[in-house]
């Protein structure tokens, strides 16, 4: 599943991120999901929870914030927002866009006690 290896990643930033503290429970993880990564929100939830079991973190609560793609014209350096992976600049009708957000899955914070 593709969810899995994208919360694996999130969850070798969370163990590192509570091994600097001292952190006797993980209370709410706040995730920023780009578009572009296609996780399904049903999906990142039970991932999680499976994630969660048998660790400090079993029964926090996942908060999923979805992240829109923007893109940035090569020609024009228009940045905009992508609509339904059409990537076309507004401005000049430019077909090469890089994209400069939306592809990323990032822990955005952590709720620990
Ligand atoms: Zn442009």
């Amino acid at each position: 599943m593709h969810e899995m290896s994208l919360m694996g990643g999130v969850f070798e930033v969370i163990e590192k991120t509570i091994s600097q503290y001292k952190v006797s429970r993980v209370l709410q993880v706040r995730l920023k999901v780009g578009e572009l990564t296609n996780a399904e929100p049903d999906a990142l939830q039970m991932v999680f929870e499976a994630f969660c079991k048998d660790t400090i973190c079993e029964g926090a609560e996942l908060i999923v914030e979805r992240v829109p793609v923007r893109g940035r014209c090569r020609n024009c350096q228009l940045e905009f927002t992508v609509p339904t992976m059409f990537f076309l600049c507004p401005k000049c009708q430019n077909t090469s866009i890089e994209v400069i957000q939306g592809e990323e899955l990032l822990l955005e914070s952590l709720e620990v006690e």
